[in-house]
C-alpha cells in the first residue's frame, strides 16, 4: 500500500493478539494497516526471561504471519532488523514518518509505561490516538472504579459476587443465587498431597516448536543469552501456546484432565513437580488468545455436565472472572503512584539467587528453579515460596517487582504489579490484602514435601539448622510489630510473638541479620 493512501495504522502490541479486538473495530484492509515491533526494551527494561522473550516474540510472529495471508497489510519491524530503534516509541516514531498515516488506532495496552510513550509519540507528531476500551475483560476500568468508590480496602470478594452476578456465572434461581448455596468453597480447596504425592497420570499437553518458533528461539538465545533461564526447541525446552488453536487445544487439556483436581489441590506444591493440576493457560489468557468468556464458559460446562465438582469450578472460575479483573482495576485505577507504595519500607536488594536458583533452601530451589527453566510457577509457589521470602527479608517491592514482571510468561504489568506489590509484598499498606500474608516454614512444610529434602528444619528459627523462613517470620513480626498489632486478622501471630523472651527474640534478630548478610 502506498504510504500516501494511509489512513490508520493499527498498533497491535504483543500482549493484544484477538483480531476481534476492539483496536480492529472498522479496519479496512484497502486503507489501513497494522503496526507491530519487537524491540530490545520490552525485553530489557526489566531482565525479562528467555522464555518470556520467546513467547511475546512467537506468538507476535505467528498473529502477522496469519494476519498478512487473510490479505491485512502488517509493517512488522523484526528485533534484529539494522534500523530497529530499540524501543516502542522509536519504532513509531520512524513509522510515522516513513508511512505518514492519518491517524491511529490501538486497544488500551496492559501497561501504563506503554500507554504513556505512545501517546507522546503520537501526540509529537500532531497525530490522533484512539486508544479504545479492551473488550477481552469482563468488566471496564469504570465499572471498578465505581465498585471502589469510597471504600477503604477493595477486597476482591465483592468485586467477584458483583461479577459473578452481573454475568451469571455459577448462579441459579430468581433472585439470583449462588450455585451450591455459597460464593466460596475455600476451605475445601486447602488440601497438601499427602505423603503419597499427586497422582498425576497425564503430563500436561505442551506444544512443539514449529519452525516460526525455532527461529524465535535461536534468535533469544543468540540474542537475550546473559537474560534468565533456559530455552530450548523442543517441547519440553519451551512449549507454550503461541497461536489461537494451540490455546484452544491447551484450554481443553486443562478442562478435560486437570481440573477435577484442580480445586483440592490448587495450594500444594510437590518436588519436581511443576505442573501439577493447573492450567497453565495465563500467559495465553494475557497476550488474549483465549477469552475469559470461553474458559469461564468450558469450566461451567464440566460443572453441569458432572466432570468436575463445585468447589474445583468455583475456585477456578473466581480467578478469572474475580481476581483477574480485579487486579486490572487496582492497577488501571492506582497507577502511576501505586508503583511507587511501599508501606513497610522495604529496602533490601533481590538476592542473587533468584536470578539462578542457587540456593540451599528446597522450596526456593523448586520454585525459581521451574520458572527459570518454564517460565512458569503456580500462585502458591509464587505467592507463599518466593513471594513469602521477598517478604520476610524486607526486599523492596520494586525489586521484588521488576524480577516477577521479568521471569513469568504469563507476566503483563497490569496483573503482575498489583499480585506483586499488592498482595504479595503488603507495599500497598492493606489496600488489596487484610493483612501481610507472612507465614514460618511450617507453612510450606504443611502444603508440600519441599522440607524433608532440605538441609534446613521448618520448626526451627535459630541455630545451624534453622529455616530462614521461620528465623525471617519472627524477625519480621518483630520489626513491624507495632504495625501488626493494629490489625485484627494478625492479633493471635502477634500474640504468640509476645510469648518469645528478649533473649530469644534477639538470638532470631542475629540469625537474621546473617541471613540477610549472606543473602
Ligand atoms: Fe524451605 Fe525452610 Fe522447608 Fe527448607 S526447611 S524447604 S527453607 S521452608
Amino acid at each position: 500500500m502506498p504510504a500516501a493512501t494511509l489512513r490508520h495504522l493499527h498498533i497491535v502490541l504483543g500482549d493484544q493478539l484477538d483480531p476481534t479486538a476492539s483496536g480492529f473495530d472498522g479496519f479496512d484492509p484497502q486503507q489501513d494497516a497494522i503496526w507491530m515491533a519487537e524491540v530490545d526494551e520490552e525485553s530489557t527494561h526489566v531482565p525479562s526471561s528467555k522464555q518470556r522473550i520467546a513467547l511475546f516474540l512467537s506468538a507476535m510472529r505467528h498473529a502477522a504471519h496469519a494476519w498478512r495471508s487473510q490479505g491485512m497489510t502488517v509493517h512488522y519491524q523484526p528485533i534484529d532488523a539494522a534500523d530497529n530503534t530499540g524501543s516502542l516509541a522509536g519504532e513509531l516514531d520512524r513509522s510515522i514518518r516513513q508511512l505518514r498515516p492519518q491517524g491511529l488506532i490501538m486497544t488500551a495496552p496492559g501497561e501504563w509505561r506503554v500507554l504513556q510513550a505512545l501517546r507522546t509519540t503520537a501526540q509529537a507528531h500532531g497525530l490522533p490516538l484512539d486508544v479504545r476500551e479492551d473488550r477481552h475483560f469482563m468488566s471496564s476500568v469504570r465499572d471498578f472504579a465505581d465498585h471502589a468508590r469510597g471504600r477503604k480496602q477493595i477486597r476482591m470478594e465483592y468485586w467477584y459476587r458483583e461479577m459473578r452476578t452481573r454475568h451469571s456465572v455459577l448462579m441459579e434461581g430468581s433472585p439470583p443465587q449462588p450455585i451450591g448455596g455459597k460464593w466460596n468453597f475455600d476451605e475445601d480447596n486447602r488440601e497438601s498431597f499427602g505423603k503419597e504425592g499427586p497422582q498425576i497420570r497425564r503430563v500436561p499437553l505442551r506444544h512443539a516448536p514449529d519452525d516460526i518458533t525455532r527461529e524465535v528461539i535461536d534468535l533469544v538465545n543468540r540474542r537475550f543469552g546473559e537474560h534468565p533461564g533456559t530455552l530450548a526447541a523442543s517441547a519440553d525446552g519451551f512449549g507454550w501456546p503461541v497461536t489461537r488453536p494451540q490455546a484452544l487445544q491447551s484450554l481443553d487439556d486443562f478442562m478435560s484432565h486437570r481440573l477435577p483436581h484442580f480445586g483440592r489441590h490448587q495450594d500444594a506444591m510437590w518436588t519436581g513437580e511443576p505442573w501439577l493440576y493447573h492450567a497453565h493457560i495465563a500467559s495465553a489468557l494475557n497476550i488474549k488468545l483465549l477469552d475469559p468468556r470461553e474458559v469461564i464458559a468450558s469450566a461451567e460446562q464440566a460443572y453441569h455436565a458432572g466432570r468436575a465438582e463445585l468447589a474445583a469450578v468455583e475456585g477456578f472460575v473466581r480467578q478469572i472472572l474475580g481476581w483477574r479483573e480485579y487486579v486490572r482495576g487496582i492497577y488501571w485505577t492506582r497507577m502511576p503512584e501505586y508503583l511507587e507504595c511501599n508501606a513497610l519500607a522495604a529496602d533490601q536488594d533481590l538476592p542473587g539467587f533468584f536470578w539462578t536458583g542457587e540456593t540451599e533452601a528446597n522450596c526456593l530451589r523448586q520454585a525459581i528453579g521451574q520458572t527459570l527453566r518454564h517460565g512458569y510457577a503456580h500462585h502458591i509457589q509464587r505467592l507463599m515460596v518466593t513471594g513469602l521470602y521477598g517478604l520476610l527479608l524486607g526486599v523492596h517491592p520494586k525489586a521484588m517487582h521488576a524480577w516477577y514482571l521479568g521471569v513469568y510468561v504469563d507476566a503483563v504489568e497490569w496483573v503482575e504489579l498489583p499480585n506483586t506489590l499488592g498482595m504479595s509484598q503488603f507495599g500497598d499498606g492493606g489496600l488489596m490484602a487484610s493483612k501481610p500474608y507472612a507465614a514460618s516454614g511450617k507453612y510450606i512444610d504443611r502444603m508440600s514435601n519441599y522440607c524433608a529434602g532440605c538441609r534446613y528444619r521448618p520448626a526451627e528459627a535459630t541455630g545451624p539448622d534453622a529455616c530462614p523462613f521461620t528465623t525471617l517470620y519472627w524477625d519480621f513480626l518483630m520489626r513491624h510489630e507495632a504495625r501488626l498489632a493494629k490489625n485484627p486478622r494478625m492479633v493471635m501471630q502477634v500474640r504468640n510473638l509476645s510469648r518469645i523472651p528478649e533473649e530469644r527474640r534477639e538470638a532470631i534478630r542475629l540469625k537474621a541479620a546473617a541471613i540477610r548478610r549472606a543473602t
